[in-house]
Parts: structure tokens; C-alpha cells; sequence
């Protein structure tokens, strides 16, 4: 599923890469890492910016623009998505690559950044014309090897889902015959074309996590006049599509309660909470979040919606959402970025001096990319994790449970014979890497931020981190000695 919020943007922002570098500049202070270094690690590799034509079906033509950024290949494949979006422009796509070579480095997925790009609406496209522009996309990647299990891995973003990712797989299948390992070509398959269980629940499912594991840390809500735990969690999320549906669902099973939800078209409130899946069914049958019965308060500015009272806010849309012109009238205590760079590092700057807490991108919307690398792996192998052990570890857990019951005489119920014999599915396993990841990484990086370099935000913490491991990868390379 594509996320289906809309960039508020009037112009394309010319600066979001510069922005990533400002925030890399900032933590290069807290590293030991010589200048030069440095900035191998902060430029982009590889730009890869093309045309092509389509068919209009009138006797017209239409020249798209496209790109590829490698930003960095310290460790191969690169991996990052691609987004469908008219607001495209090169230097959004060299931010969102930096990131993913940022975002990588934070989680342990052992690849570089990419991020592709193709300047379009694909609402104006009937699905015939966006397959042939995904096809003819994937057939320039391949000219120019900027594709391939060990080369460049791309996967889902803004305006792209899993209907894309089988026409690149297939079209890099077709064009490499006999190729055992083409559906490692991409991340974000449907299951039926060697997809994995959870992956598309996996960036919304993350970013859970890592809120959880956020509110969790006594000493820091503390510091907020929070209570510990998502119980009770007054949040808001922005985006509901494929990211901010799941993160919001997931946060509102645990307890917290949804009390706003924004969209491109307005903004909802109720301050005892929206039913998120209600919600999502009103916008799919209306094609508004507007009108919403449930909700106590509804705003035609879906910004307003950010300003709300609550306790977390969620941005899962795109970026620069949260910047010098609003972060004064946010209310939130806690910002969990869900999208890449909503936040622009001058509303950064105003809330963590005021105490506030942002968990950063690179970390907070790593979910994605880790369940995509699980994907890489399955595709590798080709074996769907769980297949090969989990009926032994059900026969060795029924003869475990056998030999205590005779030993002790004492009988399980069958629903408690059940939980402990079941071996895990694929996605049980998914889920339980994913939330592994989430949970070490958050800590890794609160460390950081706490303990080893005492920085002022998460995201200082992040980018150190990263930094430290690629340059690490590239001094163990031999091109640093
Ligand atoms: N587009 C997603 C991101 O920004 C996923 C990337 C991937 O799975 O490779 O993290």
C-alpha cells in the first residue's frame, strides 16, 4: 500500500540535502574522524539522473524525469526506495539516500543508501501507463548497473507499493535470464512474488516500537512530566497512509490513544480518542478524513491538526512539516518522526532546547529497511524463514512438555499446550527481528546521547553512531589507513 499524503509544499524545496548535512556537520564535531573522511562519508557517490519518454495513447509523448542516487557504497547493495511524486527533485532524492546510508548504519542493516526517483502524480496515470513508466524506469537502472541483488536494491516510498515492486522484479527477471537471484532485485514484493510476511506493516510496526521503547525510560518522561508507558499517550499522527495507518494502529492496540489524525485534505480531533480503522474506512468510502462522526473538532488546515493538544506527535507523511513557522505552537512533548526529515533543523534546534524529545528518522522509520534486509535474505536463500525447523522445534517442545507432565504429574490445559509447543511462523519471526532491532538500536543511541558523548538530541546520538560504523567500514577498507 502507498502512503497517500499529499505534499503540502507549494514549491520544491531546494535545501533538505543540506539540512542532512547540517545535522551531519554537527555530530562530525563529536567524532575523531579526520576532514577528508569525512566527507567520503557525507557526499554522494553516484547521481544518476535520466529521461525517458511514454506513450500519451493521443499520438502524444511525455518525457519523464527520473533519478537513481547512490549515496553511499561502503557496503553493497545499496538499498533505499523509490518515491512517485511531483515534488521530486534532485535534491530531495540525495537527502533521502543520505539518509539510508545514515538509517542503515543506525539499525545494523548491512547496506549502503540509495533512493530513486520519478517525478510524476500517479494519480494523473492510468495503471496501464504507470506500468509502462516502472518498466521502462527498471530498463534504465539495468543499462547503467544501477540495479541488482548485489548492486542497488530498491523498495517501496511515497507513491509507490507492492504492485511496483513485481514489474521491477519481472522486468529485471526478464532481462536477466536464468539470474537464480533476480528477486533479491528489489524489497516490497507481494508474497506471491517472493515478498515476506510483515514487510508491509514493518515501517508503521517500527516506528511502535521505537515510541515504546521511548516512553519506557522512566528518567526521560520524568524530565517531560510524562508517566512511563504508552498507556494512556495522548498522540497524533500525520499520514494515513501505508506508515501512519500501521504505526497508529499498532500505538492505539498498546493504549495509546489516537486523538488526531491529519490528512492533506484536514485535520480530525477527539480528545478521547479516534478509532483508527473507522477513520481509515470513512476516508477510503468518502475520500475524506473530513466529516468524520467520531470526531469532537475538524480543521480544513490539516496543520492546525499538528497544533492540537497531545502528548506525542507523529509526522508519517514527507518532509519539512515541522519547521520554524510552526514548532512554537506544537504541543506535543515527544516528536517520533515517521516520515524522512519532516523536521527542519531550526524547529529541531527550538524544541530540544525547550526539552522536548524528537526520536529521528534514521532510527524511528528504520522498520521498513530492517524487514526489507530480512527479505533480501529470504530471497537469497530461497527459503521462507521457519520452514525448515519449525515442526522440529514443535516435536522437541511436545516431548519437553510430555517428559515434565509425567515427570510432575501435573497436567497443562490445551490452550497452554498450544503456546508453548507452536513454532514460529514467518512473520512471528519478522516481527521478533524487527522488534530486536528497534529496541537495541533505540538504546544504542540513547547511549550515546546520555552516557559516551553527552550530545543535545537523539538524532545528534543517531548520526555519531552512524558515522563511527562507516567509518569504521571504510578505514577497515584500506582507504583510510
Ligand atoms: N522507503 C523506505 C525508507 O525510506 C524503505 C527502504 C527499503 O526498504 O529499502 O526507509
Amino acid at each position: 500500500m502507498a502512503k497517500t499524503v499529499k505534499a503540502k509544499k507549494a514549491e520544491p524545496e531546494v535545501h533538505f540535502f543540506g539540512d542532512v548535512c547540517s545535522f551531519f556537520d554537527k555530530a562530525a564535531r563529536f567524532t575523531p574522524h579526520p576532514q577528508g573522511l569525512l566527507n567520503q562519508i557525507k557526499t554522494c557517490n553516484s547521481v544518476y539522473r535520466f529521461q525517458f519518454p511514454i506513450r500519451k495513447g493521443n499520438g502524444q509523448f511525455e518525457v519523464i524525469d527520473a533519478w537513481r542516487v547512490e549515496h553511499s557504497q561502503h557496503k553493497l547493495p545499496t538499498k533505499g526506495g523509490i518515491r512517485y511524486s511531483e515534488m521530486v527533485n534532485e535534491d530531495e532524492v540525495m537527502a533521502l539516500a543520505a539518509l539510508m546510508t545514515y538509517k542503515c548504519a543506525v539499525v545494523n542493516v548491512p547496506f549502503g543508501g540509495a533512493k530513486g526517483g520519478v517525478k510524476i502524480n500517479p494519480k494523473n496515470y492510468t495503471v496501464d501507463q504507470l506500468e509502462n513508466i516502472t518498466r521502462r524506469y527498471t530498463s534504465e537502472l539495468i543499462k547503467k548497473n544501477f540495479i541488482g541483488p548485489g548492486i542497488d536494491v530498491p523498495a517501496p516510498d511515497y507513491g509507490t507499493g507492492e504492485r511496483e515492486m513485481s514489474w521491477i522484479v519481472d522486468t529485471y527477471a526478464a532481462m536477466n535470464p536464468g539470474s537464480l537471484d533476480a528477486s533479491a532485485c528489489v524489497t516490497g514484493k507481494p508474497i506471491s512474488q517472493s515478498g515476506i510476511n510483515g514487510r508491509r506493516e514493518a515501517t508503521g510496526r517500527g516506528i511502535f516500537y521505537a515510541v515504546r521503547e521511548c516512553v519506557s525510560v522512566s528518567e526521560d518522561m520524568k524530565k517531560l512530566g510524562l508517566s512511563v508507558g504508552l498507556e494512556g499517550k495522548k498522540v497524533i499522527v500525520q499520514g494515513l497512509g501505508n506508515v501512519g495507518f500501521y504505526a497508529s494502529k499498532f500505538i492505539q492496540e498498546a493504549g495509546g490513544i489516537i486523538v488526531g489524525l491529519c490528512e492533506f485534505e484536514g485535520a480530525i480531533y477527539n480528545p478521547k480518542g479516534l478509532d483508527v480503522e473507522a477513520v481509515f474506512n470513512h476516508r477510503k468510502k468518502t475520500g475524506s478524513i473530513l466529516n468524520y462522526k467520531g470526531a469532537t473538532k475538524e480543521f480544513k488546515n490539516s496543520s492546525v491538526g499538528l497544533e492540537q493538544e497531545c502528548d506525542i506527535l507523529i509526522p508519517a507523511a514527507l518532509e519539512n512539516q515541522i519547521t520554524s513557522a510552526n514548532i512554537s505552537k506544537i504541543k506535543a512533548k515527544i516528536i517520533a518522526e515517521g516520515a524522512n526529515g519532516p523536521t527542519t533543523p531550526e524547529a529541531e534546534e527550538f524544541f530540544t532546547k525547550k526539552g522536548g524529545i524528537i526520536i529521528p528518522d534514521m532510527y524511528c522509520n528504520a522498520g521498513g529497511v530492517t524487514v526489507s534486509y530480512f527479505e533480501w535474505l529470504k530471497n537469497l536463500s530461497h527459503v521462507a524463514f521457519g520452514r525448515m525447523d519449525k515442526r522440529y522445534e514443535e516435536n522437541a517442545s511436545r516431548t519437553f512438555v510430555d517428559t515434565i507432565e509425567k515427570a510432575t504429574g501435573v497436567t497443562l490445559s490445551a490452550d497452554q499446550r498450544k503456546a508453548v509447543i507452536k513454532g514460529p511462523t514467518e512473520l512471528e519471526l519478522v516481527n521478533s527481528g524487527l522488534e530486536d532491532t528497534m529496541i537495541r538500536s533505540y538504546h544504542e543511541m540513547r547511549e550515546i546521547k546520555v552516557v559516551n558523548r553527552k550530545v543535545d538530541s537523539l538524532r545528534t546520538a543517531a548520526f555519531v553512531g552512524a558515522i563511527d560504523k562507516i567509518a569504521v567500514s571504510y578505514m577497515n577498507l584500506g582507504i583510510f589507513p
